[in-house]
């Protein structure tokens, strides 16, 4: 299926590594022009170049912190004066730390905060107004299976996913409008360094090993497994497609069957 997006121009935050970098991949297979970012030039750069050899797309590269405001708003000028425009944007960033209640400190509730909510609320700010121009726009937020079902050990995650929800929901809602399409997407466990690292850090709190970690949350989901890093890209090029045009508000799981509810 061609998925109509050729030339386009995605914004893929947090897209070094992961499932951002995947994201990456999936659009330029699509033949979509991309803006990567990430804190880590040396990763970023190899990304890049691997998107670049391997799909013969354009590429920019920007080192930014997606909690600094000011940092994402150099990130989205200097999108806007290389290509044009912004069609389609990927908020990511990477995940909070794992732990229990009184286990963390009002500082890691804000830096949760600004980690996994304020970079999409930066990020949104900055194109929205370009995709209302335009009347096309596409917009995932990354958020978590446990959005649904908060998971074992991932308080800050749990709780800040939510409020991602909500913002990606009332955008929808209040940009439907324009034709700027919003959508959450929910993963379950992928092994992403995150992941691995997560195994680590539960497995010790939890007196076990990260490979039984690792079983423990394959047993959990319906298909028995923990899934590939590259389970996920094609999901969101779908959505920020011409194909998905029906669709918007939806928040959408990826999670291998994890969450059992009825809808
Ligand atoms: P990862 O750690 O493998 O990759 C994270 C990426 O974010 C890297 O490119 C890193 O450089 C970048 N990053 C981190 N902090 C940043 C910042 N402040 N500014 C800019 N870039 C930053 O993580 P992942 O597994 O790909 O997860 C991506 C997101 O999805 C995270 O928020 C994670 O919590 C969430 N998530 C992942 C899974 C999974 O199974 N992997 C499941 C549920 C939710």
């Amino acid at each position: 299926m061609d998925l109509g997006i050729k030339d386009k121009v995605a914004l893929v935050a947090a897209s070094s590594k992961g499932l951002g970098r995947e994201v990456a991949c999936a659009l330029a297979q699509e033949g979509v022009r991309l803006s990567l970012c990430a804190r880590t030039q040396s990763t970023l750069h190899e990304t890049a170049e691997h998107i670049r050899s391997r799909y013969g797309v354009e590429v920019m590269e920007t080192v930014c912190d997606l909690t600094d405001e000011h940092q994402v708003a150099t990130l989205v000028k200097g999108t806007l004066e290389s290509f044009g425009t912004v069609d389609i944007l990927v908020s990511n960033a990477g995940g909070p730390p794992p732990g229990k209640f009184l286990e963390h400190d009002v500082d890691a509730w804000r830096r949760a905060v600004d980690l996994n909510f304020m970079s999409a609320v930066f990020l949104c700010q900055q194109v929205v107004p370009v995709m209302q121009k335009n009347k096309w726009g596409r917009i995932v937020l990354m958020t978590s299976i446990s959005v649904r079902q908060p998971l074992d050990g991932l308080i800050l995650s749990n709780s800040v996913r939510a409020a991602t929800t909500g913002l990606a929901r009332t955008l929808a809602n209040e940009l439907g409008e324009d034709n700027i399409l919003v959508h959450t997407v929910c993963p379950g466990f992928f092994l992403t360094d995150r992941v691995k690292s997560l195994a680590e850090r539960l497995a010790e709190a939890n007196g076990t090993t990260p490979e039984d970690m690792e079983k423990k949350w394959a047993s959990q989901n319906v298909l028995g497994r923990v899934a590939d890093p590259s389970e996920f890209g094609p999901l969101v090029a779908f959505l920020c497609s011409e194909r998905a045009s029906y669709m918007t508000g939806s928040a959408i799981a990826i999670d291998g069957g994890l969450y059992k509810g009825l809808l």
